[in-house]
């Protein structure tokens, strides 16, 4: 499971802990302004332990890897202290190339050092379709190279790549009940600025593009809520 400290790879390590025996998670140091993402992952698997019985028999090592070729590299928001904003091309500048590729041949590999076949990540097309590295065609060209390339049938599983914020949202909620809504908004950090500061939605800059796209999954997901219950 890679599993970065964000709302989504926490509803992802939900779905994987619902479907898989054992679940390793794997998060990546690569030279990221925000540090508080790196922090907010021992906090959730620490209260995961704590508080979800069915859970936490099942979750297993939590490996961090380093990754510092990609600051190395620079040239992203996310590495650098550069304004955020759009690069020529259309892409947002917080597009780290390569990120997403080089994340998952590292899982892979440790996956195959530890005789695992079954990778899990909170890619997602819907709302960052800016990002060629999320879209469902990449990741399914890049499980065909790493099956090929390691000789073993690797399969990514990807249980965000088509639903939007407030679906992930509900898709917590399902999984885990409000418990786990609670914890995503208490503990999970998204921002692109690296703000841990605490808003009902969850931590956050609330200003930066990954805070306004969680805020209002957030509005949408309780307006729905609101709805059924009347
Ligand atoms: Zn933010």
């Amino acid at each position: 499971m890679l599993f970065s400290g964000g709302q989504d790879s926490t509803a992802c390590l939900a779905w994987a802990l619902t479907r898989f025996e054992s679940v390793e998670t794997v998060g990546f140091a690569y030279g990221q302004r925000h540090a508080a993402e790196l922090q907010a992952r021992k906090r959730i698997l620490a209260r995961i332990r704590a508080e979800f019985d069915a859970w936490k028999q099942k979750l297993a090592a939590d490996h961090v890897l380093e990754l510092g070729v990609l600051s190395q590299i620079g040239g992203s928001a996310l590495t650098e202290r550069i304004a955020i904003g759009v690069r020529a091309d259309g892409l947002p500048n917080t597009f780290v190339p390569g990120r997403n590729l080089l994340f998952l041949t590292a899982a892979a590999a440790l996956a195959s050092r530890r005789g695992i076949h079954d990778l899990v990540g909170g890619m997602c097309e819907t709302d960052y379709s800016g990002y060629p590295d999320c879209r469902s065609q990449t990741i399914e060209a890049v499980q065909h190279a790493l099956s090929l390339g390691l000789a073993e049938n690797f399969v990514i599983h990807t249980p965000l790549m088509h639903i939007d914020k407030a679906a992930t949202w509900s898709l917590a909620n399902q999984l885990g009940g409000e418990q786990l809504v609670r914890l995503t908004i208490d503990e999970t950090v998204t921002c692109y600025e690296g703000s841990d500061a605490r808003h009902d939605w969850g931590r956050g800059c609330g200003e930066c593009p990954a805070c306004s796209l969680r805020a209002a999954g957030f509005a949408r997901y309780a307006q729905e809520k609101a709805s059924r219950i009347r």
